[in-house]
């Protein structure tokens, strides 16, 4: 038979789209649909569901968390735009960077976009959404992605992140950056690490150590925007080269910048000294492997007491 992978024991997580619809209306769609809704989730193992079964998640407001055996991608409020389906890690960027309404934030590595139409949600849609991409065939996917989902704020720009300029009157503005670069992808349960012999581990190390500095070029670049104020930067990735070591090297470089402690209630954090940064994983948060910081600008005067 198929092929059981570990993948399929997470939980569905279906994120409510609030430009398009509330929480309690999807709740009530899926009810009528004949799903079985146990409420509120209060501990982890609330996750574990059976086949018709549904709640709310623990930890984010508009996240829906279904059984594995749960499939939506024929559903009426996914082709809708009302639900997108989204791993739970994934979900935290945005809403940690929490960008008010009306102002004005960059999606450094948008596409296809699911971040993007997460930031535009909690703006409200109101604002200026910034979204780069190098690959023009997943810039296009994103457009048709952000079009069902209602976005409008967005600005989306085939360029290299890199090359954008931070002192460019259009930018002069920005106070709030998602970057969610390319990365090793090692947090996907779906992907193995096939990594054997001795040449291929070189290749894999080699491949990491190039990633970490685009990543890194990445962060140093995001923290130039003259009127920044947080910037959250995310991997799937469970490496510490990709993640805590990025991060730490950023901080040495950028001493005008200091980690936010995130989400106390969270149950697995960056490794240490980075406890402020939260890892997500299969065995502790049911999630795909991921890694979030959120950098913030240390208050005017605040630097030289560092
Ligand atoms: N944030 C996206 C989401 O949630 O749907 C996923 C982003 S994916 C991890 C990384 C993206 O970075 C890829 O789409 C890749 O094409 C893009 N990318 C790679 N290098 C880039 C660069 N120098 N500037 C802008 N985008 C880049």
């Amino acid at each position: 038979g198929v092929q059981q992978t570990p993948g399929d024991r997470l939980p569905r997580y279906v994120r409510v789209n609030t430009l398009k619809t509330t929480v309690e209306d999807v709740v009530d769609y899926m009810k009528r649909d004949g799903f079985t809704y146990r409420g509120q989730a209060l501990r982890l193992e609330d996750l574990t569901l059976k086949d018709r079964e549904f709640v709310k998640d623990l930890h984010l407001p508009e996240l829906l968390v279904f059984s594995p055996k749960a499939h939506f991608h024929d559903h009426f409020l996914y082709k809708a735009g009302h639900i997108i389906l989204q791993d739970k890690a994934s979900c935290l960027p945005a809403h940690l960077l929490s960008p008010p309404p009306g102002s004005r934030v960059i999606d450094a590595c948008a596409a296809p976009g699911n971040k993007t139409s997460h930031l535009a949600a909690v703006m409200k849609n109101q604002g200026r959404l910034f979204a780069f991409d190098l690959d023009a065939k997943r810039l296009a996917t994103m457009s048709t992605l952000l079009l069902r989902a209602g976005v409008t704020c967005q600005q989306l720009a085939n360029q290299d992140f890199l090359k954008v300029d931070p002192d460019s009157p259009q930018y002069q503005d920005v106070e709030y950056v998602l970057l969610d670069p390319s990365c090793s992808g090692s947090g996907m349960v779906c992907l193995r690490d096939n990594a054997s012999t001795d040449k291929e581990k070189e290749k894999e190390e080699a491949r990491l150590a190039s990633l970490a500095s685009f990543q890194l070029r990445c962060l140093n670049h995001g923290l130039r925007f003259p009127r920044l104020k947080r910037l959250v930067y995310s991997t799937c990735s469970v490496h510490s080269q990709e993640n805590e070591e990025v991060v730490t090297a950023c901080l040495q470089q950028n001493p005008g910048f200091r980690l936010v402690p995130l989400l106390a209630q969270w149950p697995e954090r960056g490794l240490e000294p980075l406890s402020q940064c939260l890892r997500a994983s299969t065995a502790k948060t049911r999630t795909h492997g991921f890694f979030v910081a959120l950098l913030e600008r240390c208050r005017e005067g605040a630097d030289a007491r560092r």
